[in-house]
């Protein structure tokens, strides 16, 4: 499921509209300080589904999109597309070449759309699960992750094993469950009661 292309538009420092094609093997950006590298890796998790404003280095989501400089007026919005090679259907999608993209808007209004249908965050969540790659997952290690991941407490630590061994998913599923179930519990109670108070 190799990644094949990555367009930016008006995504951060990205005012242009510009595609980076990954070959075979290994690919290298290199650039000054401030030329833009970081915000090629938030691109990705970005359009990956990346809630957090923070963990893109801005305050709100809108700070994506493309400011200004002193040469180029702000933009209104900002998109980035990913182009996924899918023919051994690692993918969950039954299509030999899937495009994932997110746009968002001055006014907020954002869309996702694979294969330019527009689709919901969790269909994005649910093409990518047991893919190994995922906004969060370790496929992406941005700059300061690995001092943060051996100064890390034991038991965040664990967190990061079991994403990678795949048990992380399983402990997520068991919470969702465990919490419905206390609900089912819930609603049972007051449904006893209501049938006592009747009887
Ligand atoms: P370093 O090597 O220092 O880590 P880098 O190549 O990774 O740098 P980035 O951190 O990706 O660089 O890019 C930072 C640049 O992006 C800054 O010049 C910043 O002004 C610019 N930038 C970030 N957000 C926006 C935005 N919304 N609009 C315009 N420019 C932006």
């Amino acid at each position: 499921m190799p990644l094949t292309e990555l367009t930016l538009t008006g995504f951060k420092s990205f005012a242009e509209k510009t595609k980076i094609k990954f070959g075979d093997g290994i690919t290298g950006i290199v650039g000054p300080n401030g030329s833009g590298k970081s915000n090629i890796t938030e691109a990705i998790r970005w359009v990956m589904g990346e809630s957090s404003a923070k963990s893109l280095r801005g305050s709100n989501m809108k700070d994506v999109i493309f400011a200004g400089s002193q040469y180029r007026t702000p933009m209104n919005h900002a998109e980035v597309e990913l182009v996924f090679d899918n023919k051994n259907r690692a993918l969950n999608f039954d299509a030999d070449r899937v495009t994932v993209a997110r746009r968002i808007l001055r006014n907020g209004d954002s869309e996702y759309l694979i294969n330019n249908q527009t689709v919901r965050l969790k269909d994005v969540h649910a093409l990518f699960m047991d893919s190994g790659i995922s906004q969060d997952s370790l496929a992406i290690i941005s700059q300061g992750k690995v001092d943060e991941i051996l100064n890390s407490r034991p038991e965040n630590r664990r967190a990061i094993f079991e994403e990678a061994a795949g048990v992380l998913r399983f402990k997520e599923q068991k919470q969702a469950a465990t919490n419905q179930l206390a609900k089912t519990t819930d609603n049972l109670i007051r449904i006893n009661d209501l049938v006592n108070e009747l009887e």
